[in-house]
């Protein structure tokens, strides 16, 4: 049997999608690392879409360009290409959605921006199998290999058993030595963001949003910390962002609210 081929013989679909654009080498690293299993599509940004979250382009025409064979690109964000991929490029339903290799780490806090995980979450939300894979810069050249290789091994081990509906992964690599994978919660970040206004040649402010300098939470158990320690971070995610242990503070607000109101 075809190595790409499932139990029943069919070839699986695994659908690539990203947020730096479907030029991005870190997306040809890992679509050609899934190849042995399956049948691989990329659909992604057509220009660089880092940062934009979860968003939904909903207020003008989307366009789909085929650039190569199983390679296209849509003039929106990861979510979009997810979407059109699935309605309009696939054969049928994706087995898994991968959306990386991310050129930068997706950890902690920053998972809310990230448009990588985003085209994860959505394949998740859809009801598919995902991951998202992000790699750590350094100075220099990017090397996707390794992130490649790992990337397709869990690739693997999760289409052989998916997770529970709805989760899907935030995979991280680190650059340098690799001591192996490590499961991680997501790093709590007190956020500085600094906003630099400059004048344009009309004298009108603009402004650009920098990073500035982060102070992560200490948390062996968290995705900043197996990076800093050389482990590959795999977290689960769920789209779920309810705030489980305050349930009971928010029911006795509402609760004083409404006694208030009865007063
Ligand atoms: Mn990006």
């Amino acid at each position: 049997m075809n190595r790409s081929a499932n139990i029943y013989g069919f070839m699986r679909r695994i659908l690539v999608t990203n947020d730096d654009g479907h030029f991005s080498p870190g997306i040809h690293a890992i679509a050609e690392a899934l190849r042995v299993l399956g049948v691989v599509t990329i659909v992604a940004p057509q220009v660089e879409a880092s940062a934009v979250g979860h968003a939904l382009t909903l207020r003008r025409p989307l366009r789909l360009e085929r650039i190569a064979d199983h390679v296209y690109s849509v003039d929106g964000t990861p979510t979009d290409c997810v979407n059109i991929a699935i309605d309009e490029v696939l054969d049928g339903p994706p087995d898994l959605v991968v959306s990386g290799i991310n050129k930068g780490l997706n950890i902690g806090d920053d998972v809310t921006y990230s448009g990588t995980v985003a085209g994860a979450l959505e394949g998740a939300l859809l009801g598919y199998p995902a991951m998202a894979l992000s790699l750590q810069s350094r100075r220099g050249d990017w090397d996707f290999g390794p992130a490649a290789s790992i990337g397709a091994s869990l690739a693997g081990a999760l289409l052989e058993r998916p997770l529970a509906p709805r989760t899907f992964l935030n995979v991280n690599v680190p650059v340098g030595v690799i001591h192996g994978l490590r499961t991680t919660v997501q790093a709590k970040r007190n956020h500085i963001t600094k906003v630099d206004q400059r004048l344009d040649p009309r004298q009108r402010p603009y402004f650009w949003i920098e990073e500035a300098e982060d102070s992560w939470e200490a948390n062996d158990l968290s995705d900043h910390r197996a990076i800093q320690d050389g482990w590959v971070s795999i977290t689960p995610l769920q789209p779920d962002l309810t705030d489980h242990a305050s349930l009971a503070d928010v029911e006795a607000l509402a609760l004083r609210l409404a006694s208030r109101a009865g007063r």
